[in-house]
């Protein structure tokens, strides 16, 4: 398209040179540029060059003439309808003049030029262009627009075929005018297209038959109004019914004060793959995906609206709260997917035990609750905690292995306790921890009084957080005495735990309060260090010999972290004790729990020459066969069985049975909590390796021992 602040040119052509000049004298005040060419050859190049509005060319010229000129301006596109004004001399003749017409002239002035005929010859000519020029200009616009309009159409084609949507268009009595190729594939079927058929029969409103004029899609879309939802429509269409989401648009023809309501346009989209996701994400937020059992979430809201239906209608609730005694070990000993086997066998078990208005979710790894609605809710929770707990303690079978778990079940009542949902869940895990302290396997109702001492523990769980850096905890040595050689053979380390603002409180009560919260983890590297690092200490002090041992006692926590074999061999090496120095006490729950792992790691401990004794024996359910597989050497029998010997013949016998059993196996026999003379003589005479007891020494601290140590030098090399 041409500038249109560009200048016009006109070209004036003429051999001599003063004509030029003269020309370009009259001519100068125009507002254009004026070219110049004084040959034929010279106007032709310029023309080719530039856009010439008119030439005024002289037709006399020594090479080639004017008419020649124009004869091959007329052969090229660019020049051909160039106006050409001849100068020519006065009286030439009709044949002359003619020529120039045929070659295309279109004007002639003859010389001497009158130079304001001249000037309105070039005047004229020069408007002449300009309104070619416009037209052209608009030719181009329009040709532009052309292409642009072809171009919306053809992308609007496109994109009804493409889009995934259906489209129709609806016209105002609700007949389908025009669908898009996805509407018809949605809402046709063989044979059977879409346009011309009423809306009616395509949609489905909140299930029932839909109703053009009586839709709210309708009443928006007349009042100019656009309308969506993706709740109420349904498609029907060859016998499929699909959930739609969908967008109605009104068409208006005219425009302003005069338009009108003409017809719908509806966009709609399947979306029962989206409503399928939605009822699955559902189902995810509700139910456990490995049991198939409610969670937590939905756990909460029956709940709650279990209490307000209780309320209304005067009966009473009783939540259930499971915990399965051993899965951590099942799953620990077996991996994950065993576990997870035994969580799907566990729910089985469990749905087996209510019926089928009761409420059973997994709310937690190894935690199940039931919810029951009764006249007498303590009778009928008695009833299913009972099977519940009868259920868990018969065997399960994970491939070949017979594993048994067992559950501890706490329960509470309501309007026993008149309370929210929240608190009801928490009153219910409180019971489930009394009923696994009493020994598991059982059931315990809520009281306001586990409600209290629940909380004492929780207080002192918080205080023994923070008993470590407040260096409360400290170890004492009880000595262990050689009956064979009158010698003291090694010391047990006692944790000892001393709050600054309260009382001692008892390894009893704190070391499982440790284990529960995984505290002993931290406490019993601690107290590993702190023993070897005494024991070194006694033996660069000269009071302890190489063949004395220090014993530190194992949590079963601390025997399954992973890294715990590497662990003791960084602490023996930091602090430089020799590893046969050192024994670890272990107790027979641990081999019970996880038989193989235990022995898989014992094995390791006993490589890298650390001793292993068994604690506390007796009291647990080990096997006596199984006592030979074991890389232990030492056996401790528990005071439990030493304190009556002399008065009950029982468990005489039974020390006995264990020192001889333990001789079998080779292995050294401790008994503990010897008190008395008599004890220590029948203990002799059964031929026990070691004591460990007040009679000989309680446990003392370091201060203390340094004394006894003394007293006994004779017994310590
Ligand atoms: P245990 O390993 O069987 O320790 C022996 C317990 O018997 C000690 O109780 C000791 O003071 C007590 N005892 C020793 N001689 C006599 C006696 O002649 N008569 C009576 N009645 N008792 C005697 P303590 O120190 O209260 O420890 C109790 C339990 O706490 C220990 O039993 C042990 O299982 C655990 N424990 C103590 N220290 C640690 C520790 O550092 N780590 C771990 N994991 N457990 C520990
Ligand atoms: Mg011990
Ligand atoms: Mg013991």
């Amino acid at each position: 398209m041409n500038d249109p602040k560009e200048k016009q040119c006109i070209l004036i052509v003429d051999d001599q040179q003063a004509n030029l000049l003269s020309y370009e004298a009259l001519l100068e005040d125009f507002d254009a540029h004026l070219l110049m060419a004084d040959s034929g050859h010279a106007a032709l190049a310029l023309m080719l060059k530039h856009d010439i509005a008119v030439v005024l060319m002289d037709v006399q010229m020594p090479d080639m003439d004017g008419f020649a000129v124009a004869g091959l301006m007329r052969k090229s596109r660019k020049t051909q309808s160039i106006p050409i004004i001849f100068v020519t001399a006065l009286n030439t003749e009709a044949s002359y003049v003619n020529r120039g017409y045929e070659v295309g002239a279109v004007d002639y002035l003859s010389k001497p030029i009158e130079p304001e005929i001249l000037r309105r010859k070039v005047q004229v000519f020069l408007q002449l262009d300009a309104k070619n020029r416009q037209l052209r200009d608009s030719l181009a616009v329009i040709r532009q627009s052309l292409v642009e309009v072809q171009e919306l159409r053809d992308r609007n084609d496109l994109l009804l075929r493409s889009v995934g949507e259906g489209i129709l268009g609806l016209d105002v009595d609700g007949y389908v005018i025009f669908a898009n190729p996805a509407a018809e594939a949605a809402l046709g079927h063989a044979g059977v297209g879409v346009l011309k058929r009423h809306i009616d029969q395509l949609l489905l409103s909140g299930g029932e038959d839909f109703c053009w004029l009586q839709s709210p899609l309708y009443a928006y879309c007349s009042q100019g109004k656009s309308y969506h939802d993706r709740n109420h429509y349904h498609a029907q269409a060859a016998g499929r019914v699909f959930p739609l989401e969908i967008t109605a648009t009104p068409m208006m023809s005219g425009r302003g004060e005069s338009a009108r309501f003409s017809g719908v346009v509806l966009v709609f989209r399947d979306i029962s793959d989206r409503r399928e996701a939605e009822k699955q994400l559902l189902h995810m937020a509700q139910f456990d995906a490995l049991t198939g059992l409610a969670n937590r979430n939905l756990l909460s809201k029956t709940l709650v609206q279990s209490l307000l239906a209780a309320e209304a209608s005067g009966h009473q609730l009783a939540l259930l709260f499971l915990d399965i005694d051993r899965f951590k070990a099942v799953n620990d000993t077996f991996g994950h997917d065993q576990g997870d086997r035994l969580l799907q066998m566990i729910a089985d078990r469990l749905r087996d035990c209510v019926r089928d208005t009761d409420f059973v979710a997994r709310i937690g790894g190894d935690e199940f609750t039931i919810l029951l609605e009764a006249g007498d809710a303590r009778q009928a929770s008695a009833i299913v905690a009972g099977k519940a707990i009868e259920a868990m303690s018969r065997p399960f079978y994970l491939g070949e292995h017979e594993v048994h778990a067992g559950a501890s079940i706490g329960i509470v009542l309501y309007p026993e306790r008149r309370t929210d949902a929240y608190d009801l869940l928490r009153c219910a895990d409180m019971a489930m921890y009394r009923a696994k302290e009493m020994g598991r396997n059982n059931f315990q109702y809520f009281c306001v009084q586990i409600e209290s001492e629940i909380s004492e523990t929780v207080k002192l769980e918080a205080r023994l957080r923070r008993s470590m850096e407040q260096h409360e905890l400290f170890l004492v040595y009880q000595p262990q005495y050689d009956l064979e050689h009158d010698k003291i053979c090694g010391f047990e380390a006692l944790l000892r735990w001393s709050p600054r603002d309260m009382a001692a409180v008892s390894p009893l009560r704190f070391i499982p309060l440790a284990e529960d919260t995984g505290m002993i983890v931290e406490i019993g590297d601690w107290v590993l260090r702190e023993a070897c690092r005494q024991m070194l200490r006694w033996q660069t002090q000269g009071l302890c010999s190489m063949a004395q041992t220090i014993s530190v006692n194992l949590s079963v926590r601390q025997l399954k972290e992973p890294d715990f074999v590497e662990r003791l061999a960084h602490i023996l090496a930091q602090e430089g004790l020799p590893a046969t120095c050192l024994e670890l006490e272990i107790t027979e729950s641990m081999l019970v729990e996880d038989p193989e792992v235990a022995v898989r790691i014992l094995r390791q401990i006993r490589d890298i020459g650390v001793r292993l004794s068994i604690d506390d024996f007796g009291t647990g359910y080990s096997s006596m066969a199984y006592l030979s597989q074991l890389p232990v050497q030492v056996l401790k029998i528990d005071r439990a069985f030493i304190a009556d010997i002399e008065s009950n013949d029982k468990d005489a016998a039974i020390t006995r049975g264990l020192i001889a059993l333990a001789h079998s196996l080779s292995l050294r026999v401790i008994a503990e909590g010897v008190e008395t003379q008599g004890v220590f003589e029948f203990l002799r005479a059964q031929g026990c390796d070691v004591l460990q007891g007040y009679w000989f020494s309680h446990p003392l601290t370091p201060e203390a021992m340094l004394e006894f140590l003394r007293r006994n030098a004779d017994r310590v090399h």
